[in-house]
């Protein structure tokens, strides 16, 4: 792997259309725009209602506007920049959106649905420069980190697909990217979804899932809000951390414990420790053993996370019965695990996996 700082990644690129986004407008951009078109500025709030509460899919559709204040929005902006290209649905209802950005780049992004629980599942760069070897996501590597608006856009673009008994209630940024490489774009975004007249998510339900970088994690504490840090330890030792998590080697676990350590004493978050299970790799019984001594006295939980197959990698899913081996073993030793519920299975929820195939293609 390369040597260069893993929090820099190439920025965002301007649009390639005349036109912007106009659900990653600002509410003081909006003012400034309206009162060059003479409109006034109590509009601003309807255009944004119409985007975060009232779900408009158009411009045309924000009827409580005037005819010629819509086609002059509909001069300068789209509601979103990019193009949604595919659309999955699962047998469990859990549904994944590819999108096309506008340099023809793509994204995924996914909704799955619980009993009185619905979350979104969000990407932040275009590939990833991680390097985990048994993700699809960064096996072409980085291309870019995604605008605000692009960040948005997902998440607006899968509560539109929310039935009228449905409500948003959960965000995890565990899509394609590394968040805290993108974390400026991203909190942007987010403070649209915190906002009352956003989407009145509250921080507390949005899950920041991290490679592990600890001057990311420390800047993230540095927001001052209460989300929940998922850290992807995936092994727990460096010398098989090295191997799994490339990007490792610059960081050791020790450092990223300490950097997770002190998130949890700032922002009373208890941190969960996201580990997928690789058969005959790290899912022995001495594995679980040595992560229980890693974590244990700690605040801590871990999450076990079977292996979605990946057709050109070589990894595959232990099993159910080592997986609960594995558990077991943790809870024994007295830290907390859970191991993730598969959603969206027959459509390769995971996310990363729909971009790669249409890049092999
Ligand atoms: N860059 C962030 C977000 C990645 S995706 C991070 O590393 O946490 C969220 C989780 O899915 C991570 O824990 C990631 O390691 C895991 N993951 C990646 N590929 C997977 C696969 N094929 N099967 C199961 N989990 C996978």
């Amino acid at each position: 792997m390369t040597s260069t700082d893993p929090l820099d990644a190439p920025p965002a690129q301007p649009a390639l259309t005349d036109r912007a986004p106009l659900c990653g407008i600002s509410t003081q951009e909006m003012g400034n725009w309206l009162s060059r078109h003479d409109h006034p500025a109590y509009r601003a709030a309807q255009i944004r209602k119409w985007i975060f509460g009232r779900q408009a899919e158009s411009i045309n559709e924000m009827t409580d506007l005037p005819a010629s204040l819509r086609e002059q929005l509909g001069n300068d902006f789209d509601l979103f920049s990019g193009q949604l290209v595919r659309h999955q649905v699962a047998r469990d209802r859990t549904e994944k959106l590819l999108v096309e950005l506008v340099d023809g780049r793509q994204i995924e992004c996914v909704l799955m649905r619980e009993t009185s629980r619905w979350t979104v599942c969000i990407s932040t760069q275009v590939g990833c420069a991680m390097g985990c070897v048994f993700c699809a996501s960064g096996l072409l590597g980085l291309d870019r980190n995604l605008s605000r608006a692009e960040i948005l856009e997902q998440v607006l673009r899968l509560t539109r697909r929310l039935e009228p008994d449905e409500r948003l209630t959960n965000l995890v940024v565990m899509g394609i990217g590394e968040p805290l490489a993108n974390l400026p774009a991203l909190l942007g975004a987010l403070e649209d979804i915190h906002a009352e007249n956003g989407l009145g998510i509250s921080p507390r339900r949005v899950t920041i899932s991290t490679v592990g970088l600890p001057r990311g994690i420390r800047q993230l504490a540095d927001v001052g809000r209460p989300y929940n840090l998922a850290v992807s330890l995936h092994a727990p030792n460096d010398e098989l951390r090295n191997r799994l998590v490339p990007v490792n080697d610059q960081i050791g676990i020790h450092a990223i414990l300490e950097a997770a350590d002190e998130y949890f004493q700032r922002t009373g978050r208890r941190v969960t420790y996201e580990y997928v299970l690789l058969a005959e790799t790290n899912d022995q019984p001495r594995h679980a053993r040595q992560l229980a001594a890693l974590l244990s006295g700690r605040n801590a939980h871990v999450n076990l996370i079977p292996m979605n197959n990946v057709d050109v990698l070589p990894w595959s899913d232990p099993g159910d019965p080592q997986t609960q081996r594995f558990s077991t073993i943790l809870q024994k030793a007295g830290v907390a695990a859970t191991v993730r519920k598969r959603k969206g299975a027959d459509i390769d929820a995971a996310c990363g996996q729909l971009r790669l195939e249409n890049l092999k293609n």
